[in-house]
């Protein structure tokens, strides 16, 4: 089997080129052609010389994810759908906004987790991601709109590995994968535009922060453990105080100088004003030691299997008034999508951008992709 170059960040790619018996330089360039101009055909490729252009024909090959669908809503979201064999299927979207363009990932085919309010966690988990799988979406998706909307430029500015599965416990394909996001020769994404969102893996969050730091979310969903332990059952290996001290010790390393906390409001589970002033509680002890955060709410996107609700907005609006009060910046992401089942969070914007939402829509529309129907987008505020 020849080698999938997509599975490659430049230091691998660097490494595979030696192999082959070729300098340095000619990895960059190859690089280039694949991540920046989206080539998978070595013919293609006329600035290489023929020899090693023939080498990589019989030695290496660059593998795009098998498209299932692409569905547009009005608003331009795209969310795509891809086969990865063994009847395992990743989602992909795109969320276009006036000032920039995101997209969400998946690292797992499901996800082992198994987070109540997840419809990826009920799924369970089917395996993880290769590098070259994790990078292909963003390959993909980044040729395909520029082709779609006719753009010379980029057009994906933000990532965010919030699609299905739990990117830290997919550390050893990620990090190559983030590399490439990251690199000048890749797609030349700054830090503070990729995030990692974990429902919480400790020990690799302090391994990010070595290796390959970028902004981080962490999913907490509960202020208190025995809460927690029921909602993301990592909880009971990671319990609330060692990730929140991992946080603040990330924050050293960080892009940003806040951490995100995403929230996902549960009706009568946990989006009671008590659960609000206990998490005021728990950032305040944390401030001390000096973690500097934010909160995301996520209204629930609800599916059958989970036997749980989404908080009525004015729930969600009283919970975020309470930590607003206590100086923590709180977002409410504004949810779209419901006619649909996908995976998570199938949800966007933030309500502080509620005024002009129907302006950017409308731009969009004119903009953007035609709309055909289906709304699904990840919430992202990054
Ligand atoms: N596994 C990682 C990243 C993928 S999930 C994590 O858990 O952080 C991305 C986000 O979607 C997480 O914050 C997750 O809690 C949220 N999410 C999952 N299911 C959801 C649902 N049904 N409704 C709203 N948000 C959901
Ligand atoms: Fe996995 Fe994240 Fe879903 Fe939890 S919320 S089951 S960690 S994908």
């Amino acid at each position: 089997m020849t080698a999938n170059l997509l599975d490659f960040d430049l230091e691998g790619l660097i490494a595979f080129c030696e192999r082959l018996g070729e300098k340095r330089f000619r990895a960059t360039q190859l690089f280039r052609w694949i991540h920046q101009k989206g080539a998978s055909d070595f013919g293609q490729m006329t600035d290489l010389a023929k020899p090693l252009r023939e080498k990589l024909v019989s030695s290496a090959h660059v593998a795009p994810l098998q498209m299932v669908s692409r569905h547009e809503s009005a608003d331009g979201t795209v969310k795509w759908l891809f086969d990865v064999g063994g009847g395992d299927v990743i989602e992909t979207v795109f969320i276009p906004e006036t000032d920039r363009g995101t997209l969400c990932i998946s690292s797992q085919a499901g996800c082992a987790v198994g987070c109540r309010f997840c419809s990826t966690g009920h799924q369970g988990f089917s395996r993880n991601l290769t590098t070259g799988e994790i990078i292909a979406q963003l390959w993909y998706a980044e040729h395909f709109l520029r082709q779609y909307l006719g753009r010379q430029e980029r057009v994906i500015s933000n990532v965010v590995m919030m699609g299905m599965g739990e990117p830290l416990q997919n550390y050893s394909q990620l990090v190559p994968a983030l590399k490439v996001m990251l690199d000048d020769h890749g797609y030349g994404l700054s830090r503070r535009r990729v995030t990692v969102s974990t429902s919480g893996v400790v020990p690799m969050i302090d391994r990010l922060a070595a290796d390959c730091p970028v902004a981080l979310a962490v999913s907490l969903h509960a202020p208190t453990d025995d809460l927690r332990d029921n909602l993301v059952p990592l909880n009971k290996k990671y319990p609330i105080a060692e990730l929140l001290q991992a946080c603040t010790r990330y924050q050293a390393s960080a892009p940003r100088d806040f951490i995100t906390f995403e929230y996902c409001m549960l009706d009568g589970v946990n989006d009671q004003p008590q659960h609000a002033r206990e998490l005021v509680a728990l950032v305040n002890a944390q401030r001390a030691g000096g973690l500097s955060c934010k909160f995301n709410l996520i209204p629930f996107n609800p599916f059958p299997a989970s036997g749980l609700k989404r908080s009525a907005m004015p729930q969600v609006m009283a919970f975020a008034k309470i930590l607003m009060d206590a100086g923590i910046v709180t977002t409410v992401r504004k949810t779209r999508g419901d006619d649909i089942d996908a995976a998570c969070g199938q949800l966007a914007g933030d309500v502080q951008d509620r005024t002009d939402v129907d302006k950017r829509m409308a731009a969009q529309r004119q903009g953007m992709l035609g709309g055909i129907k289906v709304v699904v987008t990840k919430g992202i505020e990054v």
